[in-house]
């Protein structure tokens, strides 16, 4: 008699729920599934040769094919989210570079009013929520990446200009740059993916049309 064996890949689902599929763009269910190679008798699954590997989700809809972090993907923000998540990281860093010199001017919060009120076509940050907002940066020990983390996805060159410039106007407001403003400000930057050469162009830019 002619026996025929082989193997075979098989997913074995070990999971499921739902999440946001990044292929349908909705929301759908999802297989969490690893794959193993089976030993087959006339294509029957015998026996599993080998560990189990690939851990992956599908989507049971599209069967896309996804790492397994694509359950903490959050769909892309839509434009009132996104304006109130850049309000909220800006009035942050803003309140990052007040601190940034250990000492709180009266000169630092008009700017920073100011600036935010132009970055926002208008919206107030008036002093008394600098205050408050000042003291709950003081509390956290977040950083400025973790602060622009969220919202830097969405910022364009323009955008990341604009934040870079505004820091510089709060941390030049008393006439000159200390050590921690300027590392603030080289960090920001940073964060923000702009180089060096970029930043200083934008700076001497800045220095020659002294903004208004
Ligand atoms: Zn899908």
């Amino acid at each position: 008699m002619f026996i025929l064996f082989g193997t075979r890949d098989r997913a074995v689902e070990t999971d499921n729920g739902q999440f946001h599929c990044p292929n349908c763009n909705v929301k759908k269910e999802y297989g969490k599934k690893y794959v193993q190679d089976w030993f087959t008798l006339f294509f029957i699954p015998i026996f599993p040769i080998s560990g189990k590997k690939n851990d992956h989700i599908e989507c049971k809809e599209c069967q896309s094919i996804y790492h397994l972090d694509v359950i903490d993907y959050k769909p892309a923000l839509n434009d009132e989210e996104m304006e109130s998540e850049y309000q909220k990281a800006l009035k942050n860093i803003l309140c990052l570079m007040i601190l940034a010199d250990k000492k709180v001017e009266d000169e630092e919060i008009n700017i920073v009013s100011d600036i935010y009120n132009k970055l926002t076509n208008n919206k107030k940050f008036t002093k008394n929520q600098i205050e408050k907002n000042l003291a709950s940066v003081k509390k956290s020990t977040k950083n400025v990446k973790e602060y622009l983390k969220e919202i830097k996805p969405y910022l364009n060159a323009g955008h990341r200009e604009l934040v870079v410039k505004a820091m510089y106007y709060v941390a030049s407001s008393d006439g000159h740059l200390d050590a921690n403003e300027s590392k603030l400000l080289i960090k920001t930057a940073t964060v923000l993916d702009m180089t060096p050469a970029h930043v200083k162009g934008v700076l001497t830019e800045l220095d020659q049309s002294k903004i208004n």
